[in-house]
């Protein structure tokens, strides 16, 4: 969701503003721009790509300079609209990601002090406001302006003149790149790795200075000294490697990535988180955080959690969670964000943590701001994900959750051995649906030629229907419904015939008979049922009209080889109907606004 990036250094900035911009891409926009300081503001912007953008442009001389991909939330995608955005004197540029909760009022009070505002954002609050506290000091004047502001307001400002950027931080992610003779700012690694392996991840609250040569930071007025950490993943992770698509290349990684995570934990000595870390009552009273493809991972994990350890478990999207009266205090929980910056999942984390709460992140990106905001973080390995749909980070929070709740899992030895070798042979199983990738591309030739489409599954993979579902609605933008299976006759039946097919996942589990029942049912209603089997059903290559068939794996982690399907079938049907299945229409990669 929305990139910002600056520049200031001892090179021109428009060509590295442009090419860490497009780094960003991945994170989802609607508009772009920049702004290089000069002996003037130059600002060039439009609602289009960065490479319409940048093939518009001239080289323009100037070796400060901001840049930013906008995910609209005040004002249409628009030229006008887009960031930086400027004072009225054209002498200092701003841009912003997140959103100014009191923009309105603040707008008012600029407009009857005489202030111009030209267009619809919030944003363009900030510029002004530091102007008009700007009385010779620019520093000064961004705090003052930043004081005045209420909501999620990550923004770097730059004025004409002052050989340095300033930057705050509140709600949304901001790194320094550290060089030599040039520093960066962005909102990802990505943007930078062409530059830099050295960044410094800022905090909520920190206001951060940055010339060519120094990097300051302020917390609360005071000057304090944040570690720079080492990137060790190259920008070669973040590129397709010869697969059409980014999300096919993460398909594909998948097996590396139940690996990766494995490995993780399973030669640590130590649980690999302390579950039942504030006190025993807390395990009976366990709460599941998230938001989209996470949420889903969170509700299979209910279901790994509830069987292994026999405790009940909440699953709650996270935004809902923080709207809820009732009282929080003695709970374990857990949370899972891919980008561990999830806005929603944050403000969840606060209320935990100030009702006194442990909190467990799951999250997949190293010094994110829910690892510093959690008691403990487990890491998903899957890599940087590009594509806007989640997939190898799905299967690495399965992975951890497993290796959550194995160790206090009520079973003897013996099964827990078998547990940790089944866990094993994941890889290979999840390969040999990747190897048969064929024959699910056909298959969704004849799903791509529907409009609607029901999900259903039972048990611990209802979840798997749901986040089916989700990948299809999503990539393909085909109207996609994931169900209970059960859940199908009281309502949904009303929809269903030959132009409405259903996806069933039928793979061996203590839910097979029931889950036949319903698929006849289905099938009375004359709905083409697409159905997710065993090698050895012989009772679904009957009743279905088209079959897909997964290695058997034991009941507990079938979750992690359906989904694989699933996320294939999606891929391959939105690819069949030619969408831009990296970047879907609307959708952003790191939610960071509510
Ligand atoms: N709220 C700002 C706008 O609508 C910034 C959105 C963003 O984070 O891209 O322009």
């Amino acid at each position: 969701m929305c990139g910002i990036v600056g520049y200031i250094g001892d090179k021109q900035a428009q060509p590295i503003l442009l090419n860490a911009l497009s780094k960003l891409e991945y994170r989802g926009y609607d508009s772009c721009g920049i702004a290089i300081a000069n002996k003037s503001i130059e600002v060039f912007k439009d609602a289009v790509r960065v490479k319409a953008l940048a093939r518009t442009l001239e080289s323009h001389e100037g070796r400060i300079g901001i840049g930013h991909t906008r995910w609209a939330t005040h004002g249409e995608p628009s030229k006008i609209n887009a960031h930086p955005h400027c004072d009225c004197s054209g002498k200092i540029a701003v841009v912003h990601n997140g959103t100014i909760n009191n923009f309105a009022r603040l707008r008012e009070q600029l407009t009857a002090e005489g202030h111009t505002l030209a267009s619809e954002t919030d944003t363009e609050v900030i510029p002004h406001l530091i102007e008009k506290y700007y009385d010779g000091d620019f520093e000064k004047a961004v705090e003052k302006a930043v004081g005045d502001l209420e909501g999620a307001y990550t923004m770097i400002a730059l004025m004409v003149g002052e050989p340095r950027l300033i930057a705050a931080r509140k709600d949304s992610p901001l790194i320094i790149g550290v060089g030599d003779r040039e520093n960066f700012f962005a909102s990802d690694v990505p943007a930078l790795l062409d530059y830099t392996s050295r960044v410094i991840y800022l905090e909520d609250g920190d206001i951060a200075v940055v010339t060519a040569s120094d990097v300051k930071v302020r917390q609360n007025g005071k000057v304090i000294d944040r570690e720079v950490h080492k990137i060790t993943w190259s920008m070669e992770d973040a590129q397709k490697g010869g697969y059409e698509h980014f999300m096919l290349k993460e398909i594909h990684e998948q097996p590396r990535v139940i690996r990766d995570t494995l490995t993780e934990y399973i030669s640590a000595e130590e649980p690999a988180a302390d579950l039942a870390g504030a006190g025993a009552g807390s395990l009976e009273n366990m709460v599941i955080l998230a938001c989209g493809t996470s949420y889903h991972a969170g509700l299979v994990g209910k279901s790994i959690i509830e069987d292994l350890v026999n405790v009940p478990v909440r699953v709650e999207h996270a935004d809902e969670f923080s709207l809820s009266g009732r009282s929080l205090a003695g709970h374990q929980a857990i949370v899972i964000t891919q980008s561990g910056e999830t806005l929603d999942v944050l403000k969840a984390i606060k209320r935990l943590k100030a009702n006194g709460n442990r909190v467990i992140a799951v999250t997949n990106v190293v010094g994110s701001s829910v690892t510093r905001a959690s008691d403990k973080t487990l890491y998903t390995r899957a890599g940087p994900e590009i594509c806007v749909a989640a997939t190898k980070t799905f299967i690495g929070q399965l992975i951890a959750l497993y290796w959550l709740a194995l160790p206090y899992a009520g079973v003897d030895a013996a099964r827990l051995d078998e547990l940790v070798m089944e866990l094993r042979q994941l890889p290979v199983k999840v390969q040999q649906i990747l190897d048969n990738e064929a024959e699910i591309a056909a298959l969704a030739k004849k799903l791509a030629a529907f409009d609607n489409v029901f999900y259903v599954g039972k048990g611990i993979n209802y979840p798997v229907a749901l986040e089916g579902a989700l990948k299809l609605k999503e990539i393909s933008y085909i109207h996609a419904e994931g169900y209970a299976a059960g859940e199908l006759k009281h309502g949904p039946f009303a929809l269903l015939g030959e132009k409405t097919p259903v996806v069933a996942v039928v793979t061996q589990d203590n839910t097979y008979e029931p889950i036949i029942t319903s698929i006849k049912e289905i099938k009375a209603r004359r709905s083409p049922v697409f159905a997710l089997t065993n090698e050895d059903d012989n009772v679904m290559p009957d009743l279905a009209d088209y079959v897909i068939t997964v290695p058997r794996v034991d009941p507990l982690f079938s979750p992690v080889v359906n989904i694989v399907v699933l996320q294939l079938l999606a891929y391959f049907v939105a690819k069949e109907r030619g969408c831009p299945i990296d970047f879907p229409r609307n959708l952003a990669k790191t939610v960071t606004v509510e």
